[in-house]
This record gives C-alpha cells, sequence and structure tokens, in this order.
C-alpha cells in the first residue's frame, strides 16, 4: 500500500505511532531505505514506549513527540525532535527560533547579539521555560502513568477480547497506551457511541482521515474511511480506577447483547 503512493517527488515517509504502537515500523524503515527516503516517526502517542527491546526515539532517523495538553506526558504546550543526524537537529535549532542562525547556541552560552543572520524562514516555535519546567515535573511521574496506563488498557484488552469488536493487537507491557481504540463492525459505532454517552461514558474518534478535509481532498482512501466509521476510543486517563473501566466494559457488554 505505502510502496503505492511514493512517487518521484517523495522525500519521506511519516509513520504515525497510532495510540503508542509502533506497526509496522521495521518495513517502514526497509522500504524507506530502497528508495533512499527520510523516515519522520510522529510519535506523539508513543512517548515512554519500546519496540525490539528500545526505548522509542532511541534509534531511527527523525522522531517527534508532542506534550501538549492531553498527552501521555505535557508541558501545556510544545514537544520534542530527536535525531542522530545533528544537520537535522541545528536545522530545527534555527528554525524553532524565527530562523535566526545558530541562535539557541548564544542563548546557551549567555551571549545575545543585536547582528544576526536568517536563512531560512523559520518560526516562534522554541518552548517557554515556564513549559518545560512542567514537563521536567511529569517526567519524574512517567513510570506511574505507564504502569496506570497499562494496567488500566489489560482490564479492557481482557475483558474485550471474547466480544464481536476488533481489538488492536498493541503489545501492552512494552507500549505506553496513549489512548484505547477499538473498532465497532456492522454500522453500530454510532449507536454503541450515543448508548455510552446516555450512560454518561464520553468516547471519541481518532482520527478524521486527511482525506476527508478541504484542504487535501483529492485522494481515494477506503481503508482510512471503512476506520473512521468503526473506530470508537474507549476512556483511558490517569482519573479512571479499574472500577470504572469494569463499568465502561459492562455497558458494552449490555449493548452488543441487545443490539
Ligand atoms: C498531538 C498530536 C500531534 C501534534 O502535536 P503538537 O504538539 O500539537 O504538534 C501530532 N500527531 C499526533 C498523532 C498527535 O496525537
Amino acid at each position: 500500500m505505502l510502496k503505492k503512493r511514493i512517487t518521484g517527488r517523495t522525500k519521506a515517509i511519516m509513520p504515525v505511532h497510532y495510540a503508542g504502537g509502533v506497526g509496522n515500523r521495521k518495513e517502514v524503515f526497509e522500504l524507506a531505505r530502497g528508495y533512499n527516503l527520510r523516515v519522520i516517526e510522529d510519535a506523539a502517542h508513543a512517548f515512554g514506549g519500546y519496540h525490539d527491546g528500545q526505548r522509542i526515539g532511541q534509534d531511527g532517523d527523525i522522531i517527534c513527540f508532542s506534550f501538549d495538553g492531553i498527552k501521555t506526558i505535557t508541558c501545556g504546550e510544545g514537544g520534542a525532535v530527536l535525531s542522530k543526524d545533528i544537520t537535522v537537529i541545528e536545522k530545527i535549532r534555527d528554525l524553532r527560533l524565527l530562523g535566526v542562525v545558530k541562535d539557541s547556541d548564544k542563548r546557551y552560552a549567555g551571549q545575545r547579539s543585536w547582528d544576526f543572520n536568517v536563512e531560512d524562514q523559520g518560526w516562534r516555535y522554541h518552548m517557554s521555560n515556564i513549559n518545560a519546567s512542567l514537563g521536567r515535573s511529569q517526567l519524574k511521574k512517567i513510570d506511574l502513568f505507564a504502569q496506570k496506563r497499562r494496567s488500566l488498557a489489560k482490564v479492557y484488552m481482557e475483558e474485550l477480547r471474547d466480544l464481536p469488536i476488533q481489538l488492536f493487537d498493541f503489545d501492552i507491557d512494552n507500549i505506553l497506551p496513549h489512548i484505547f481504540p477499538i473498532l465497532v463492525l456492522n454500522q453500530r459505532r454510532d449507536a454503541l457511541k450515543e448508548f455510552l454517552a446516555a450512560n454518561s461514558v464520553e468516547t471519541w474518534m481518532h482520527y478524521k482521515p486527511n482525506h476527508l478535509l478541504s484542504r487535501y481532498k483529492g485522494t481515494n482512501c477506503p481503508n482510512a474511511e471503512r476506520f473512521w466509521g468503526e473506530e470508537l476510543t474507549l476512556p483511558l486517563h490517569m482519573a479512571l480506577s479499574e472500577n470504572d473501566i469494569q463499568k465502561v466494559i459492562s455497558l458494552i457488554r449490555e449493548f452488543l447483547k441487545h443490539s
């Protein structure tokens, strides 16, 4: 599928580590190597997880994390880009500070000067110290977050296994689950969503496919559309107890029995 989309203009492959799992990461890298393409991993959901015994971000080409308000750890707003390629990192350091050449280095060295140069279009994307300090305190709690999210996700995995819905094949012990998506078959997703909402359980859909947005229309992606019609994201966050998860599960059981 991916291979069919590669053209002479393709520069990079950008896999999304959906819900925290890395999917066919190895195959993506093999394909990229064959076509001499870069791989930019959207690891916004995957912070703190592992693949092949390594932390996500430990190897790869360019890896992006998000620390926005709803992510597994948050800075309020912000994120991080990892790469072993120093030219990429130097470029990002400049672009995040309005494209001013080597301004990050100067700030760290305590030197700021009136004279400066801009080589490429940049943005004001640098993180404030206040955001960063929040992130540092969040980082200290990562093991607690991991343990809680894993244990809640495991309850879903075990209790939903025998129901006529489709679960993702997540390796819960290794990933740090960010969301808990399921697929509800036979056009019953919207009805289940409404039933849960009527019982005070909020669910969501992740995500509307890009090609259904005006800006990106013109592509045909039937699998993404099928997914969009079936996917339902169940509650998974730090304020939930195992009891809460059991309540969601019994509501799903009740719905599936009667629909
Ligand atoms: C949150 C998120 C992003 C964007 O993160 P920002 O911090 O807003 O740049 C990108 N991809 C996925 C999958 C996300 O969940």
